[in-house]
């Protein structure tokens, strides 16, 4: 007999819309200003800790808890190690608290389901994942897999934080969520929250809030104090961005133990890989070289901001690695494309609030020169117009 392999799926993933990553191209000579990777290498100290790590003792498994992680991050937290949580990067950690807190939805009527995913008060906020648009593109995917509602509210147009009294007037945003995200600073706008309205609206949710801080090392200020004050506020931090450690796979969440267990009775047993483990133990043991380089990339992103301006770019002011910025003369997707015909690739987010820009990584200052020269090409090259050097 012929099954139909499809029929095997469960509908759900079956409909499923996967989460999208950034192109890692396997050409070579690219300028890749496009996932947010850090352009400096890690430490040598890091570096050398992984290589020494490689040998017979791959057999083994690793420490199931990362646990020497854990103290490590404690001390530097002013915390406990049941503060701690390390995850196979920080998206575990996200995909973990989005099966830990929220109620999927289940075999439910097409009405009340649609009803659920419209955010209305009668979906139950139990079922709701809540986060603001444009943020980071995981969190509705998150809730999609799980089976959950979700309710994405738009930041205010400058890409502001609206404040608790105008979520309360707009009367959409759900102050009882089983689970609401924020990224700050903000993906893909760069912008930067104060801790003080953090701290508004934390005061003002009931369920869970996750602040996800994975570009906070070039910001101003963190939010970190908010999860030793409140037992319902998670901080997501991960070594990727900042601590140039993408391929190991490696962020922690800091919060309540009580939070913290409940996300540690679902993971894997064995969910941090060992070099992952010796990567970040070691990158912990040498924060001046990263501090250093934070100041780079910040004084990096300054100039660029400076010069793009210049071209007649608008460039959103930015606490992160990257820049959001709206092109002149030609529509940002054709940017996209005529970048990358010169070697450089950038991001461009196909959502109404965010298809008028370009997302730009700073990279080192010589790849920022290579972008720098071909946005100079390609308005040299784009139609005749009266915009020069506004
Ligand atoms: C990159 C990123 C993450 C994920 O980081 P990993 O630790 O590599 O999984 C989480 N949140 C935001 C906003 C990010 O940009």
């Amino acid at each position: 007999m012929n099954t139909d392999p499809r029929s095997l799926i469960r509908p759900l993933v079956r409909r499923l819309r996967p989460y999208v990553p950034g192109e890692q191209p396997r050409t070579r000579g690219l300028i890749k200003l496009n996932t947010n990777e850090n352009p400096y290498p890690p430490s040598p100290k890091v570096l050398a800790a992984v290589n020494a790590a490689v040998d017979g003792r791959l057999r083994l498994y690793p420490n199931p808890t990362a646990q020497p992680l854990r103290e490590k991050l404690a001390r530097l937290h002013d915390c406990r190690p049941e503060n701690i949580i390390i995850g196979n990067g920080s998206d575990e950690l996200l995909a973990l608290a989005t099966r830990a807190f929220v109620e999927p939805l289940g075999d439910r009527s097409g009405l009340a389901k649609a009803r659920a995913s419209a955010g209305t008060a009668s979906a139950g906020s139990r079922h709701l994942v809540q986060y603001f648009t444009p943020s980071y593109s995981l969190y509705p995917v998150l809730a999609d897999i799980h089976g959950a509602a979700k309710n994405g509210i738009p930041l205010k147009p400058d890409f502001g934080l609206p404040t608790v009294a105008e979520l309360r007037r707009g009367g959409r945003w759900d102050f009882r969520a089983a689970l609401t995200f924020v990224t700050t600073p903000n993906a893909p706008s760069g912008r930067g929250y104060a801790t003080t309205e953090l701290a508004a609206l934390c005061r003002a949710q009931r369920g869970v809030v996750v602040l996800d801080e994975a570009y906070v090392d070039f910001a101003g200020e963190n939010a970190l104090a908010l999860a030793r004050e409140h037992p319902h506020v998670l901080v997501s931090r991960t070594f990727s961005k900042a601590y140039s450690l993408c391929f190991q796979r490696v962020g922690y969440f800091v919060g309540h133990p009580e939070l913290i267990a409940a996300l540690d009775r679902i993971r894997d047993s064995y969910n941090v890989n060992g070099l992952g483990q010796v990567a970040a133990l070691a990158t912990l043991d040498d924060l001046p070289y990263y501090r250093a380089n934070f100041a780079r990339v910040r004084a990096t992103r300054e100039r660029v901001c400076h010069e793009l301006t210049a071209l007649g770019f608008a460039v959103l002011p930015s606490q992160t690695n990257f820049l959001l910025v709206r092109p002149p003369k030609l529509p940002a997707r054709e940017w996209l494309a005529r970048l990358r015909a010169r070697q450089v690739l950038v991001r461009w987010f196909d959502t109404p609030a965010t298809a008028a820009y370009l997302r730009i990584t700073i990279g080192t200052d010589a790849e920022m020169d290579g972008l720098l020269r071909a946005a100079k090409a390609i308005l040299k090259a784009a139609p005749h117009s009266t915009s020069r050097n506004r």
